[in-house]
């Protein structure tokens, strides 16, 4: 096997897993640990956690004992998942990972000497030990993501908007950085519905949820806050950034190329702008977004406004 690009594939339904973690190992004796008594250490340490970067971490610290190794990353792309561990190196080991056809990302290991047969071999085997812990790590991820996203935008909804609220106003207190918020409503969007039904109204709710999201670089911090309400949290940015920021969205809703039976219907959106106060609440803050959301509407719609 040629241990230099991430290219092999391990299905852990093969019989062949079985026979190289049952099998003889020619480091046995010589090193202080078996891969048998490993592996069985392995089943239960893994198990302890249904988080994905604690399995991740436990894992490569303990399987050092028999591989020595610099560096361990895997990603599933899917999950929206990357995760690293050690320093890289040049000489690579990279395993596509699957189970009944089931994909569960991609795992790599590196160091700065070549790995031996032997030492893939013992890899492979304990790799195996990963399977269930990682497959249900993924279980739990998904469904904690989905009970924290808009089933229709695929935004953040109340409970993940309240928990991110909380935390990055805490965190801006603690480091003494600026934390802005933007409140932003559709304009007229009752029209819509009255005018072409409500599934076209929720076609143009994920039309501007998508707009949104393209224009930021941290997606997460995009929540649903009500019907056709949204609130973007930008940690780290003044006032006069997220201004910019909200300009920018404004303007990526008003270009947005919404069509319902092929014809252009045009969107926009009105946001009110705050920033966080020394020693200020999460509600007094998302009371002041919403004053400036408020007068954006009174001034006209299709504009941004500031609170005071
Ligand atoms: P304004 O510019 O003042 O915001 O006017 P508006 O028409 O957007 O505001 P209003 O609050 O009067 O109406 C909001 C509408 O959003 C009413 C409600 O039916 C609609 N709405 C809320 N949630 C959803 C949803 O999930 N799907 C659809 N299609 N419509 C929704
Ligand atoms: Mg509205
Ligand atoms: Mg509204």
């Amino acid at each position: 096997m040629a241990p230099t690009k991430p290219s092999n594939t391990i299905d852990f339904d093969s019989a062949k897993l079985q026979r190289l973690g049952l099998g003889d190992n020619p480091l046995r004796g010589k090193r202080q640990i078996s891969l048998a008594d490993l592996r069985r250490q392995l089943s239960t340490q893994l198990q302890t956690s249904l988080e994905a970067d604690r399995i991740l971490a436990l894992f490569f610290r303990e399987i050092q004992a028999l591989v020595p190794l610099d560096y361990l990353s895997y990603q599933h792309s899917g999950a929206d998942l990357r995760l690293e561990f050690g320093e890289s190196a040049n000489h690579c080991a990279g395993y596509r990972l699957t189970h009944s056809g089931e994909y569960l990302g991609e795992l790599s290991f590196r160091r700065r000497h070549p790995f031996s047969e032997t030492e893939l071999g013992q890899l492979e085997s304990l790799i195996a030990s990963l399977l269930y812990p990682l497959r249900n790590a993924l279980l739990y991820r998904a469904a904690i993501q989905t009970a924290l996203r808009d089933a229709l935008t695929g935004t953040g909804n109340r409970i993940a908007m309240d928990q991110a609220m909380s935390r990055e106003v805490e965190l801006a207190r603690r480091n003494l950085q600026p934390l802005s918020i933007l409140m932003l409503d559709l304009d007229h969007f009752k029209r819509i519905n009255d005018e072409f039904g409500h599934s076209s109204g929720d076609e143009a709710l994920r039309a501007v949820a998508m707009a949104i999201k393209a224009s930021l670089r941290n997606v997460d911090m995009v929540f649903r806050f009500g019907g056709e309400e949204f609130l973007v949290l930008l940690s780290n940015t003044p006032g006069s950034s997220a201004i910019q920021v909200g300009e920018r969205l404004r303007n990526a809703v008003e270009e947005l190329p919404f069509l319902i039976d092929e014809k252009r219907v045009p969107l926009s959106i009105s946001l009110g702008c705050a920033t966080l106060i020394p020693g200020e609440s999460v509600d007094d803050l998302l009371h002041r977004a919403d004053m400036a959301l408020y007068a954006a509407k009174r001034d006209g719609r299709n504009r941004l406004a500031c609170a005071s």
